[in-house]
């Protein structure tokens, strides 16, 4: 078995493996796709110490750092349930190819994902206009015209934020109401470069071949169909953390599906540990989820030194 048994090959479960691994503990990271979301980004430029880099540049110093450790990598490993330890105190994860890994501590760091809107350009214009994380990608659209798709906490704060750097922002949200704080709202409504459309469903995203021109939207009041010239979409309709693996294992998870921790990235299971984009942390972003995934794996070493 091992030591440390990190789920996820992300910022989170790298940086845990990495710290696990410099204990001199058996550590190994099972993981669907090392590199997790950083693979798909285009430019980084928010990682300190990095003026900028691009996604699979990080993606690979990720598995590089990784691998210059004594830590048993696996790729293309798919959790598919946790069970907690037993009288052995081992916990076991078993995957979707029908292996399974037992460990004295696990650390879950098996990330989040943007929800996306579905519609006819979005996947095909992803990085090059189409984007989830105004913190990462704003800068990028200083001076140009954007929209941001969804009238929740998320997108109006993601509004707001953008209106201090580009030239326009328009928010479309789908229902008859914003669901965002009040506070929030009115915040929105003072600034000079938005326009608020209600009952719009994006139906299509627009595009030269190269990049973003545009959407289409459907006004769902009249049933007309609408087009916005734009440089960029923010698509805020959610953040679905990968955790479905884990209902009924015993590990506690938020209305969202966020695993609940706390400061030390202990979840509800003794041994059982969590970092990064899927769990309770606030703000999800690269950084955040290295220094939670080194806390992680700090946390799950002081237990096993005292067991
Ligand atoms: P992830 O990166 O999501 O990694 C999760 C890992 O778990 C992956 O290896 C995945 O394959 C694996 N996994 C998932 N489910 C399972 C399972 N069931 N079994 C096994 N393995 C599984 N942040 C910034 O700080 N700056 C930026 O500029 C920036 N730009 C971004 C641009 C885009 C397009 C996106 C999508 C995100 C961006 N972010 C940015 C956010 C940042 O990528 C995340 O906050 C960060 O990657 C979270 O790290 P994580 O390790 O928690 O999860």
């Amino acid at each position: 078995p091992f030591d440390v048994l990190v789920v996820g090959g992300g910022p989170a479960g790298a940086a845990a493996a990495v710290y696990a691994a410099r204990k001199g503990i058996r550590t190994g990271v099972a993981s669907e796709r090392f590199g997790g979301q950083v693979l798909d980004t285009m430019a980084i430029e928010n990682f300190i110490s990095v003026k900028e880099t691009e996604g699979p540049k990080m993606a690979m110093a990720l598995e590089e750092h990784v691998k210059s450790y004594d830590v048993d990598i696996l790729n293309l490993q798919r959790a598919s349930k946790l069970v907690p330890a037993g009288a052995d105190g081992l916990t076991t994860v078993q995957f979707a190819n029908g292996g399974q890994l037992k460990a004295k501590s696990v650390i879950i760091a098996t990330g989040a994902r943007w929800r996306e809107m579905n519609v006819p350009g979005e996947t095909e214009y992803r990085g090059r206009g189409v984007a989830y994380c105004p913190h990462c990608d704003g800068p990028l659209f200083k001076g140009k015209k954007v929209a941001v798709i969804g009238g929740g906490n998320s997108g109006v704060e993601a509004a707001i934020d953008l209106a201090g750097i580009v030239a326009h922002v328009t928010l479309l949200e789908f229902g008859e109401s914003m669901r965002a704080d009040a506070v929030l709202q009115n915040k929105l409504r003072s600034l000079p470069n938005v326009t608020i459309i209600m009952q719009a469903q994006t139906t299509e995203v627009l595009g030269n071949g190269e990049k973003v021109t545009g959407l289409v939207y459907t006004d769902r009041a009249s049933g007309q169909s609408h087009e916005l010239q734009l440089d960029g979409i923010f698509v805020q309709i959610g953040l679905v953390p990968n955790t479905d693996w884990l209902k009924d294992s015993g590990v506690n998870l938020s209305r969202f599906g966020e695993i609940e921790i706390n400061a030390r990235g202990e979840t509800s299971l003794p041994g059982v540990f969590a970092a990064g984009d899927a769990t309770t942390v606030p703000y999800k972003q690269i950084i955040i989820a290295m220094g939670a995934g080194a806390t992680a794996a700090l946390s799950a070493f002081d237990r096993l030194i005292r067991n």
